[in-house]
């Protein structure tokens, strides 16, 4: 895959590499090294904040209206740059040239929703009592960190880094150390919109950085998104240190699939929930509980997988790894009894024979208690469990400690609405098998999929990105006493 440059960090409006340790980046198309980044240190950290910190008077000092225009032009800076951008993902993370481009209107679409602030924060007044007025403001935290994972390289920093900046927060980025390179082009073209130097960092490396972040007394939010192991340990640690912490973990996705359903629209929208992303995305199916007599509807679905041209509509995995770890539990699925439809284990892509390839995979006849039912897989495979009726589905669903999507199939609007009251996640899906909300409805899951108070996006993100300031004020001293005084 082509070499790209040495990542840096950002700190203070300067790209540096200190005495730190490195680590190769791998591409999983081909697995070979495209370029390495510095593994940083508590002190990297230090010198992100201090600099943030010094640009926080300039910068929360600007007007909201002010704030926005520099996202104006940062939006239409990756509107011009949308070509680059989406080679990066793909270079870096894998996914297909085509998801990878849906990825950076994602983010253009999140800058749309930050630059519509002033349109939403307009505070609030009231003459509470003859010349006494109380008004309350929205005021930034001061700095904030944001922590992403490696499967969004692009969207996901896009999910808090625009709106914190535009509340007047400023901010350390520390991306995932898999895919650093997208975080470096967003430094460079949020410097070429106009973004004082300070105002936005990057500090890369891993779990030392992460729990330097945890730990550190100037910063005041953290945000996080990545797996729910991790997630608990940022949540308890941040939020310990008396930080405001979202944390957003896995996911186990259910869609339940009724015997009336469209037969083509829910195979096509089945499979490609499930491979979508190469099953990397927290939003993606992993369970099809099939409710009755659903077997013309799988048949489908197993014609739709077999269509799937590995490498070119579907992508590799992460890593070595990750393959492996896919590739074992669907070895142990079938062991345990379950039947394998469609088989994307030993899968490779001529030409690219070292890449981290998994194919579509369907297996059938799955138990709720088998791993492959429980747990996150984050590959293209889909389990399906048969069960007997809706309120079965729906227990099934219930059963699981994740919460972030579900999703029902059918023609009847009185059992999807069953589905919509009954299953117990954050993001509920009718006819449709990645029920991501659109700008300005909010994301976040439920359960072991999202910790903290509100949502990561849209409105919810505002309450999380700021402080009410409640000022009563008195301009009328003929008047000399007000009630309360
Ligand atoms: P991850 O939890 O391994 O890593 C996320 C971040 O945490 C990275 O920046 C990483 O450097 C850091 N990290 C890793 N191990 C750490 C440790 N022990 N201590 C401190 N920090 C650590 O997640 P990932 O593999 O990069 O991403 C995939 C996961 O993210 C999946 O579980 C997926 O479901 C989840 N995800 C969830 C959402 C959501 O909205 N709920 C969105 C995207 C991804």
């Amino acid at each position: 895959m082509t070499q790209q440059p040495q990542v840096t960090n950002l700190i203070n409006g300067q790209k540096m590499r200190n005495g730190q340790t490195s680590m190769d980046i791998i591409s999983p198309i081909d697995g070979s090294v495209i370029s390495n980044l510095p593994m940083s240190n508590s002190s990297d950290l230090d010198a992100a904040v201090a600099a943030a910190k010094k640009a926080f008077p300039l910068w929360s000092g600007m007007t909201l209206k002010e704030r926005v225009q520099i996202f104006f032009k940062y939006r239409q800076l990756l509107e011009e740059n949308i070509e680059e951008l989406t080679e990066i993902v793909h270079l870096e993370n894998g996914k297909t040239r085509g998801e990878a481009r849906a990825e950076v209107l994602k983010s253009m679409e999140l800058c749309e929703f930050a630059v519509s602030m002033p349109q939403i924060v307009t505070n609030e007044i009231q003459e509470v009592s003859k010349g006494v007025e109380c008004r309350i403001e929205r005021k930034p935290l001061g700095v904030v960190a944001c922590i992403t994972p490696f499967n969004f390289p692009n969207m996901v920093p896009h999910w808090t880094v625009p709106n914190a900046l535009v509340l007047g927060n400023t901010v350390v980025l520390k991306p995932s150390e898999m895919v650093p390179l997208s975080a470096v082009r967003m430094g460079d073209l949020l410097k070429e919109a106009g973004l004082p130097d300070g105002v936005f960092n990057i500090v890369n490396g891993g779990k030392e950085v992460v729990e330097a972040i945890c730990d550190h007394p100037e910063i005041k939010a953290t945000s996080f998104v990545g797996s729910t192991k991790v997630a608990k340990i940022v949540y308890k640690r941040a939020s310990g240190n008396l930080q405001r912490c979202v944390a957003l973990g896995g996911a186990k996705n259910h869609l339940l699939v009724l015997p009336d359903a469209n037969p083509d629209m829910t195979a096509n929208n089945v499979v490609a929930s499930m491979a979508g992303c190469a099953g990397q995305r927290c939003m993606a199916a992993s369970v099809m509980v099939g409710v009755d007599k659903v077997q013309h509807i799988i048949d489908k679905m197993i014609a739709e997988a077999k269509q799937i041209v590995l490498g070119q509509d579907l992508g590799p995995v992460i890593s070595q790894a990750a393959k492996d770890r896919i590739e074992n539990y669907i070895t142990e699925a079938e062991t345990q009894g379950a039947k394998i439809l469609v088989d994307g284990r030993g899968a490779t892509v001529p030409g690219h024979e070292n890449g981290f390839y998994v194919g579509p995979t369907i297996i059938d006849f799955v138990k709720p208690d088998m791993a492959v039912a429980k747990e996150e897989i984050f590959g293209p495979v889909i389990s399906i469990i048969r069960a007997g009726d809706l309120d079965e589905a729906i227990q099934i669903e219930n059963g699981s400690n994740y919460g972030n999507a579900a999703a029902v199939f059918t023609e009847s609007g009185s059992l999807a609405k069953k589905v919509m009251e009954g299953a117990s996640a954050g993001m509920i899906g009718v006819n449709i098998g990645v029920p991501v909300p659109r700008e300005p409805f909010s994301f976040g899951g439920w359960n072991e999929s999202k910790f903290g108070v509100g949502d990561i996006t849209g409105k919810s993100s505002i309450e999380f990105w700021t402080q009410n300031k409640k000022t009563t004020t008195k301009w009328n001293p003929e008047d000399k006493r007000d009630w309360m005084s």
